[in-house]
């Protein structure tokens, strides 16, 4: 899936996971982990950068392009390691071990739970940006490396494309939405807790039901059926929306500089 939708999931997870955190803690440092947590995973795409070959590629004399790489399966291949909950786990895990050595070293009283959270925050935004990553096209990866060292990849159902899923988008941005909303409401309101849980269950359910109820679509993941499979999934996002709501999305889609 894009980058905007795996950072919107973040930030309705890491909204998600402050409402459990009494505060002092910053709620912004929540919504901002989450964002990276759910970004994260895509720093493999690295090896598409136009500049990779002449740069982190001779630096690190790697004898493979930046775009053999990007679509081979070497460990630092897209969806490779960085799909994986052992990365996610790892990186997370620095959330915690970070401010908590730098706390022991200042002798400051060091505030476990909600380090334990940031590293959570983490891990479960990122771990969302690979099952959201699953039902995605089986063409070059055949999905992602989850239980990585292990070489097995998991996912590549044909389900969704890779992108323009519109309605996805809106399921995941007004989960979010709702979710910082109420991070923003008082700790004291006894119900925030047990809403936050409700808002993220409908959204994943919902999403899950949006994702199932598509008609197949996707007969040749292919290279050269991507023009024919992404003018397929555009009629389809046409025919589950609103024309206004798809007109918004669609302008939205042509206007933004990255894939969506
Ligand atoms: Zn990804």
């Amino acid at each position: 899936m894009d980058i905007l939708s795996h950072t919107i999931t973040g930030i309705a997870v890491g909204a998600g996971v402050g409402n459990f955190v009494k505060p002092p803690a910053s709620r912004g440092i929540f919504i901002l982990i989450g964002a990276l947590g759910g970004a994260f995973p895509d720093i493999d795409a690295i090896s598409l950068w136009s500049k990779f070959d002449s740069t982190l590629g001779s630096w690190l004399h790697l004898t493979h392009t930046g775009e053999q790489i990007y679509c081979g399966k070497f460990w630092y291949s897209h969806h490779g390691f960085f799909h994986s909950l052992l990365a996610m786990a790892l990186f997370g895990s620095l959330f915690y071990w970070i401010p908590f050595l730098k706390n022991k070293i200042s002798k400051k009283k060091v505030v476990l739970k909600v380090h334990t959270m940031w590293a959570l925050t983490f891990f479960l935004a990122g771990t969302f940006h690979l099952l959201e990553d699953m039902p995605t096209p089986d063409n070059i990866w055949g999905g992602v490396r989850l239980f990585f060292p292990f070489e097995v990849y998991i996912g590549g159902w044909n389900y969704i494309w890779w992108w323009n899923n519109y309605d996805l988008f809106l399921i995941i941005l007004l989960s979010a939405m709702l979710a910082i909303i109420l991070l923003y409401i008082p700790h004291s309101f006894r119900f925030k807790k047990i809403i936050t849980s409700g808002i993220l269950c409908i959204g994943i359910v919902m999403y899950c039901f949006q994702v199932h109820q598509r008609p197949v679509f996707i007969f040749d993941s292919t290279s050269s059926q991507y023009p024919k499979n992404e003018a397929n999934s555009l009629l389809l996002q046409q025919s589950l929306l609103p024309p206004y709501l798809y007109q918004t999305m669609k302008k939205l889609d042509e206007h933004l500089p990255l894939y969506f």
